[in-house]
């Protein structure tokens, strides 16, 4: 086992051998490129690589690749910890821009299968590229049986990529990942299809807790307009009845006039919380807020917590509300 660092000009090349257990040689490429240009062209010089590559699959591993954290609840609570997940945005990082690191690619080549969003930006760049990379895993895309929210044409578009992609912050979207989830499982593994079933019910269950409880709450508040930052949460706006008000404007920073729309927006509907997440700039919202004197409330929809993040988002959304 030896570590190489290649330095030139232009960028920095780490080269990391590693000897796995079985004895296997496997090498992973770490490529920390010092200037943007560099940056965009190595996904090429990757791809070269690991399509030149055989697959070297060892004995009992079974990995399955995911889009975001949070798939990553539902293939573990579902399969009852049975595969290892990679997962390819990790919580704290933007899903609509993201590039992958050599070492997520490198499991996924070795993965049985394949869970995507289906509408996040980063997958409208990479998931030809995956293909080529491992052309025999087997794809699940949620999406599928998710009834979709299309931005009109001409309106705010907070996301370039057709529909909205958060269906998964909601509860009643998420019982119908979990199914998804279970099916696709099933699919691998028939031979497990009778404890995935049992896990999903149990999932299902608590899951169906926590939509009830939305519906509940939700149906109690006396205002049912929000603000935030990206627009998280127009899948739990729809299927609670409640309005979003996203800051983002075509998916980036409010022109001028738009932050005032928002302010009067924020004043007349006395809103007094304004949601951001983690992984965006605090400035714009953090201006309204003061203009108005809400206060900003952290969320991270991205978190491999599901349940946790979804309960939060949930509770939070309640308390601004009420
Ligand atoms: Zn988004």
């Amino acid at each position: 086992m030896g570590d190489k660092t290649v330095h030139s000009e232009s960028y920095q090349a780490k080269l990391c051998f590693h000897i796995t257990n079985s004895g296997r040689l496997m090498l992973n490429l770490y490529l920390e490129f010092s200037n943007y240009r560099m940056r965009r062209i190595w996904p090429i010089i990757l791809f070269i690589f690991f399509a030149s590559c055989g697959r070297n699959t060892g004995p009992g591993e079974k990995i399955i690749t995911v889009s975001i954290a949070p798939f990553k609840y539902f293939v573990d609570a579902i399969s009852g910890g049975e595969y290892e997940v990679n997962v390819i945005v990790p919580a704290g990082s933007d899903p609509h821009v993201y590039e992958p690191f050599p070492d997520q690619i490198s499991r996924l080549r070795k993965s049985i299968g394949y869970i995507c969003n289906g509408y996040l930006g980063f997958e409208m760049t990479w998931l030809d590229r995956f293909d080529a990379v491992n052309p025999t895993m087997k794809k699940l895309s949620l999406k599928d049986n998710i009834v979709p929210i299309i931005p009109d044409q001409g309106t705010n578009r907070s996301h370039l990529e057709g529909a909205d992609p958060h269906y998964w912050v909601s509860p009643k979207c998420a019982m119908i990942m979990a199914k998804s989830v279970r099916d696709f499982l099933s699919g691998l593994n028939p031979a497990q299809a009778e404890k995935y079933n049992r896990n999903n019910a149990a999932l299902t269950e608590k899951i169906g807790q926590l939509d009830s409880l939305a519906r509940e709450l939700f149906s109690t508040t006396r205002k049912k307009i929000f603000m935030i930052y990206h627009p998280n949460l127009a899948y739990i706006a729809r299927d609670y009845g409640l309005e979003e008000i996203p800051v983002e404007y075509e998916g980036k920073e409010p022109p001028p006039s738009r932050m005032k729309e928002l302010i009067d927006k924020a004043m007349a509907d006395s809103i007094k919380t304004i949601f951001i997440q983690k992984e965006y700039d605090r400035r714009n919202a953090r201006a309204i807020a003061g203009e108005v004197g809400a206060q900003l409330v952290t969320i991270d929809p991205l978190s491999e917590d599901w349940m946790k993040s979804t309960t939060g988002i949930i509770d939070d959304l309640y308390t601004s509300l009420k």
